[in-house]
């Protein structure tokens, strides 16, 4: 994959400027996932959200050879994983959409990634989303300086296989700056201690992809939309982060959404009434 690139704390502040907008359009997208919207109304938002912030929407115009990715968001409903191309489909009660977004700003990129829910899911699936977004919480514990690459994947695939889901195997995070995807590439399962240095100034984008059923994926007709081969749901979330020495920082945040606010209260109550 190429050449790491550590970034200045110059370079740093404006891919947080960049991530932060992410963070928002993901935020304004957020405002109107609801049943009877159809997906390219949601892809519609986010790209007059990112232009009129003074932005590109990083995936519009994005290349796979011959192929030309033609929206501002993936989103990915239910078995889709990742790359769901925008289109017709209406959203309903007890669908998960991953909502993937990226823009680039003064020529740094920003990414990241949610999964939200539409009215009520099951609680299969709650707990699908909890341990996923928990898994990248270790990945980005696990992202300090003098540690390797694979102890980031090593500890988001131990939380996930805790609870025996798949774990995507052909797509990983990346290095981001300059460039949507730098090296080095952040697999969402490793050994410790393998894999390129995590050096102070290492922008990365984590992002684990985890299947409720098995963990084998396939490539829809379009050429873009990654699916479940057993159909069953599959939850995405992703953070751009920069590593440091102590603690990594959080360039991307999901403190825009409710859905967040709703999750973080209800796990207070219950700390609450535990006590
Ligand atoms: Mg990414
Ligand atoms: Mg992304």
């Amino acid at each position: 994959m190429g050449k790491i690139y550590l970034k200045t704390d110059e370079e740093i502040e404006l891919i947080r400027e960049s991530s932060l907008l992410v963070s928002k359009t993901i935020a304004e997208v957020e405002k109107n996932v609801k049943e009877g919207i159809s997906t390219i109304e949601l892809d519609t938002i986010a790209e007059a959200f990112i232009r009129d912030n003074g932005a590109v929407p990083a995936f519009k115009g994005y290349r796979k050879d011959r192929l030309v990715f033609d929206y501002t968001l993936c989103i990915s409903v239910n078995e889709q994983v990742v790359h769901g191309m925008p289109g017709s489909y209406v959203l309903k009660n007890g669908d998960i959409i991953s909502v993937d977004c990226g823009v680039l700003k003064n020529g740094f990129y920003g990414d990241s990634a949610y999964t939200f829910s539409v009215g009520e899911i099951s609680e299969e699936v709650k707990q699908l989303l909890k341990v996923t977004k928990e898994s990248l919480y270790k990945g980005i514990e696990a992202s300090v300086a003098g540690k390797r690459v694979g102890d980031i994947s090593n500890a988001v695939e131990e939380h996930v296989n805790r609870h025996g889901y798949g774990i995507v195997r052909e797509l990983v995070g990346h290095g981001i700056g300059r460039n949507l995807h730098e090296a080095p590439e952040v697999p969402n399962f490793g050994k410790r201690g393998s894999g390129a240095r995590l050096e102070e100034g290492l922008v990365i984008a984590i992002e684990p992809m985890i299947n409720l059923g098995r963990r084998d994926v396939r490539v829809e007709k379009d050429g873009w939309t990654v699916s479940t081969v057993d159909r069953k749901p599959s939850a995405h979330f992703e953070h751009t982060i920069v590593v440091k020495k102590n603690k990594a920082e959080l360039l991307t945040t999901f403190e825009y959404f409710k859905q967040e606010e709703k999750q973080k209260q209800t796990t207070s109550e219950k700390v609450i009434s535990n006590q």
